[in-house]
């Protein structure tokens, strides 16, 4: 029997960060995926698609010049789903190309099979073809991710009825979309659609949409949606989805009534541990499918299993798992860290981008500290105007105690990559001053921080 120092299951970002730290100190590591491809829902199913969606139908729909040249300016007069598919498939390719590279050039091994825990030292690996065999290891990292949650009450069927990773096998354009849930994914596809001028009903049964978000960028955000003719229903919990000859009817509890041509269900996704195995080791699951860890080591109630990624829930993100996977390794093998910075960004890639760090103004608000806040409208800038750039918001939220940052939001153009900015500013404990004495590149959308630095600094008084 084969014996690693590190055996990883699931090779989404979580896994591939942990494997490759692990290769770089120089330990053996085997990553399990059960998966076609490597590269786990980040590459095939989630991030890495609807991103690639969205850029290009960014692209061929013109969309970032409607500004300047009218809501009927079009790049390609008549997208179809096949000028879509063709730029996922590459970029996809390319992903998988490059991590298969990279793990080749840190020796980590890899293998397509299902893995299931014997013990806490052993793994049984069983192929699509049924052939199984068992690998030994000194550590696991459990990163198997999560699935579309798919509720038996919601008629399924990938042809009117689909769910967020279906809705990447779609043939043709629908005439009309009706999403249901006002999460991160339901609010990313239901506006990709809707820039193609797609008809869309998104259905949230809370009261609001993306509820983790500061409430101005989220009301901004809105009114832009609904400008653009996206129908909201919200506060509206769906009480039955029926399918038809020629499209999918949707009985709200309410009463309203909801028909289009196709349904994309997106409301909640469960953890992959079905097939683990953990109850023969006792590790425990939750109704979600979600691990429980240490918050600083990732370690589950097994001291040499650790969990990383989507399987132990908040925050699901790509971006925070990589780093919990670095972290995992690193504790595994005895390799001192510093304790992880304060905030961490979160990127919805909706169309307009939202992007957010630190304390929302509600948050501040109810940790009773005096703040104040500074506002940029991108239009107010001459990169915003050459851009034809007109909607769009940075807010600034100091404290008037310590001058300090507490939160950055914007909605708008190049939300996720400005938000860096705001970032470091909030991790490395900057103040209101670190903007007003800055020079910023001129002309650009960073300028805005610029801007909404002096608009605070202005209502705060010399510090
Ligand atoms: C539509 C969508 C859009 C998203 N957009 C973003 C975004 O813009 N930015 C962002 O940061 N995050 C985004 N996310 C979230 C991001 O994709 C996840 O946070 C990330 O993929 C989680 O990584 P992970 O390491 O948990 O593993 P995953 O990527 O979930 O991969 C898990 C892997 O484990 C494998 N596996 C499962 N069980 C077993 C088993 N028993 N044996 C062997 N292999 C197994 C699976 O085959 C899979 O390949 C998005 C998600 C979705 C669904």
């Amino acid at each position: 029997m084969d014996t690693y120092d590190m055996i990883v299951i699931g090779s989404g970002p979580s896994g591939r960060r942990a494997a490759v730290q692990a290769a770089k100190l120089g330990r053996s590591v085997l990553v399990v995926d059960k998966g076609r491809r490597l590269g786990g829902v980040s590459v095939h199913t989630g991030t890495i698609p609807s991103k690639t969606l969205r850029e290009t139908v960014l692209n061929l729909s013109g969309w970032r010049e409607r500004g300047f040249y009218g809501r009927g300016y079009r790049v390609k007069q008549d997208i179809v789903m096949a000028d879509l598919i063709a730029r996922l498939h590459k970029t996809l390719d390319h992903e998988v190309e490059v991590l298969q590279h990279q793990f080749m050039r840190n020796a980590v091994r890899s293998t397509k099979a299902t893995a299931k825990f014997v013990d806490a030292n052993m793994v049984a690996l069983t192929t699509d073809a049924g052939v199984h065999s068992e690998v030994g290891f000194t550590n696991a990292l459990v990163s198997v991710g999560t699935r579309p949650f798919r509720p038996h009450t919601v008629p399924f069927d990938g042809k009117r009825v689909f769910d967020s990773d279906d809705i990447l096998e779609l043939t043709t354009l629908p005439r009309t979309l009706t999403v249901v849930g006002g999460g991160v994914i339901g609010v990313e596809y239901a506006t990709i659609f809707s820039a193609l001028d797609v008809p869309v009903t998104l259905i949230e049964s809370r009261q609001t949409i993306l509820d983790f978000v500061d409430r101005e960028l989220v009301d901004d955000f809105m009114h832009q949606l609904r400008d653009r003719g996206v129908t909201l229903r919200l506060g509206a919990a769906v009480k039955e989805v029926k399918v038809g000859p020629t499209g999918v009817e949707t009985l709200l509890a309410d009463g309203r009534v909801v028909r289009t041509d196709i349904l994309l269900y997106a409301a909640g996704r469960s953890g992959n541990v079905g097939s683990l195995g953990l109850d023969t080791i006792g590790i425990k699951a939750d109704s979600r499918g979600r691990i429980e860890v240490d918050p600083q080591t990732f370690q589950t109630s097994i001291p040499n299993i650790y969990a990383t990624g989507d399987v132990i829930g908040f925050p699901s993100l790509a971006s925070t798992s990589m780093e919990q996977g670095r972290v995992a390794a690193c504790h595994a093998f005895g390799v001192p860290l510093p304790p992880p910075p304060a905030t961490f960004p979160y990127g919805i890639y909706a169309v307009p981008e939202i992007s957010t760090v630190g304390q929302s103004e509600e948050e501040v608000r109810k940790s009773g500290e005096p703040y104040e806040c500074g506002v940029a409208r991108f239009r107010e800038t001459s990169r915003g105007h050459i851009m034809g750039v007109d909607s769009g918001f940075l807010k600034l939220i100091f404290s008037l105690s310590t001058r300090r940052l507490l939160g950055a939001h914007i909605v708008g153009e190049g939300a996720t990559e400005l938000i860096h900015i705001g970032q470091a500013v909030i991790n490395l404990g900057g103040t209101v001053d670190f903007f007003v004495n800055n020079t910023f590149n001129y002309p650009t959308l960073a300028e805005a921080y610029k801007i909404a630095g002096l608009d605070a600094w202005n209502r705060m008084g010399v510090g």
